[in-house]
């Protein structure tokens, strides 16, 4: 054995050592860049979210009891409250002050919907509004609808047992593309919701301010690809979609009904009324995150 061999024999194991090194700092570094990705992209929805709940409460207390009683009148309109939730867990000391300002504790959920009971409100689906609009199939009296946004893990696991406690339905909208990731609700537990009566709808692929893509193609693949994936994966129709942070156009609109679908839900701004002439445009309001502020919203009395 030459010299130079021998050198390279002894030096071996601290080549495998340093190997070991590299691959175990990529490794951390990949994971700190993951997670850091993820509540980076996490808190900028919870933030964007947010400053839409402080307009939608502004707003919301504005709408009357005579618009409500209104609302008879005119055909095929009439007040259905569309509540949005995103966060339903258990809060931590770590959380944000905009998370906090989102999130609902599993109890303070489960107070909501038992305050919903006690009040007289009778929780529809979007299935009840579309056969309203359609055929005008009676909606029993103080409708409420219950939505969830963006496929959170935290919905499967503290919120829907509560949902089938009470026997409430509520419709689940998810980006596709987020399905199966970490914080994110899986395949089979969409189908799990799904087999227990809840509704999933579409809520894009990626989850983009549809106002803002200039491509069509790709507009179109956001809306009508998201569609298709969901209905493939789950084996049912997917006929409500919501847009992304709210915000839509008549272009976005255009796809949206050229889609198939046959109810959109949009921004966060509008007081409650919805009507059969705007089914792409019906309004809604995040959930209020304390029981007080919910019973103040939505009274025994109306
Ligand atoms: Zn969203």
């Amino acid at each position: 054995m030459g010299a130079r061999a021998a050198i390279l024999l002894r030096m071996l194991p601290r080549l495998r050592t340093l190997a070991l090194l590299v691959v175990l700092c990529a490794a951390v570094s990949a994971g700190v860049f993951l997670v850091a990705h993820d509540l980076l992209g996490t808190y900028r929805l919870a933030l964007h979210v947010f400053s839409q709940n402080e307009a939608a409460y502004a707003e919301f207390g504005t709408v009357s009891a005579e618009v409500a009683a209104g609302s008879a009148a005119s055909a095929r309109s009439v007040y259905v409250p569309i509540l949005v939730y995103h966060i339903v867990r258990p809060s931590y000391p770590s959380d944000s002050a905009a998370v906090r300002r989102l999130a609902l504790t599993p109890e303070t959920f489960d107070a909501e919907l038992s305050h919903l009971s006690e009040a007289g409100y009778r929780v529809v689906s979007f299935g009840d509004l579309e056969a309203y609009f359609a055929s005008g199939t009676p909606l029993p009296a103080k409708p409420i609808l219950l939505s969830f946004d963006d496929g959170w893990q935290n919905q499967f696991t503290y919120a829907f047992p509560i949902l089938k406690k009470h026997g409430f339905s509520a419709t689940f909208f998810v980006f596709t593309n987020a399905i199966g990731r970490r914080g994110f609700m899986t395949w089979d537990e969409l189908k799990r919701m799904r087999e227990a009566g809840m509704t999933i709808g579409a809520h894009s692929r990626s989850h983009p301010y549809l106002t803002k893509i200039a491509d069509p193609a790709a507009l179109w693949d956001e809306i009508a690809g998201s569609k298709a994936v969901l209905e493939q994966r789950l084996g049912v129709p997917v006929t409500v979609f919501a847009y992304p942070f709210g915000q839509y156009d008549p272009s976005v609109v255009a796809d949206v009904a050229r889609a198939g679908y046959r109810l959109a839900r949009g921004d966060f701004y509008a007081g409650g009324m919805v009507s059969a002439e705007r089914p792409y445009e019906l309004g809604a309001m995040n959930a209020p995150t304390t029981t007080e502020l919910f019973a103040k919203k939505f009274p025994a009395a109306r």
